[in-house]
């Protein structure tokens, strides 16, 4: 048994087609390359050992599987590219849940002063989180985004000579 060989697939010897090299049978033919199932097993598990490479490899493989980890996608740069706009991760959302719901306490019929109260605070907190969402931090996420928009109306030729530099 030769450990050294890489190779999980090898050629019939009866049919010269490919096949996986510890199965019992070829895959093709039905030749038996080896005596028993459990010697074709027994090599497999040696063959295996030799090289911790070979780990996730298995019997009825032509090759040894390609360990790929999860794709990586930057979904920002992707919804750029779509012209998707894409809100940037941010806690003013939480302060705009805030307002509104102080805002909706000034909906119930307490006293005057305490819906005033309570309505304008929520008004403020609102408008500062609305504020900071879409004016800071947006712009901070999309510096350059305004910059095809304005050439726009000027001629479309602009727009599309764009278009293709990011294809690139
Ligand atoms: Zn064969």
């Amino acid at each position: 048994m030769d450990t050294g060989n890489p190779a999980l697939a090898v050629d019939c010897p009866h049919c010269g087609l490919i096949t996986p090299r510890f199965l019992q049978y070829c895959r093709n033919c039905g030749f038996s390359l080896w005596p028993t199932p459990t010697m074709a097993s027994a090599a497999f598990q040696a063959w295996k050992e030799a090289d911790p490479a070979r780990r996730d490899a298995r019997p009825y493989d032509l090759e040894l599987p390609v360990v790929a980890g999860p794709e990586e996608v930057d979904f920002e740069e992707r919804a750029h590219h779509l012209g998707i706009h894409l809100f940037p991760p941010s806690s003013y959302p939480f302060l705009i849940c805030l307002g509104i719901f102080l805002l909706a306490l000034a909906a119930i019929p307490f006293g005057a002063p305490v819906r005033w109260v309570v309505g304008v605070v929520g008004m403020v907190i609102f408008l500062i989180g609305v504020f900071g969402w879409v004016v800071l931090e947006d712009v901070r996420m999309y510096p350059q985004e305004d910059i095809p928009v304005e050439r726009a109306p000027s001629g479309g030729q602009a727009s599309s000579v764009n278009h293709e530099e990011e294809r690139h």
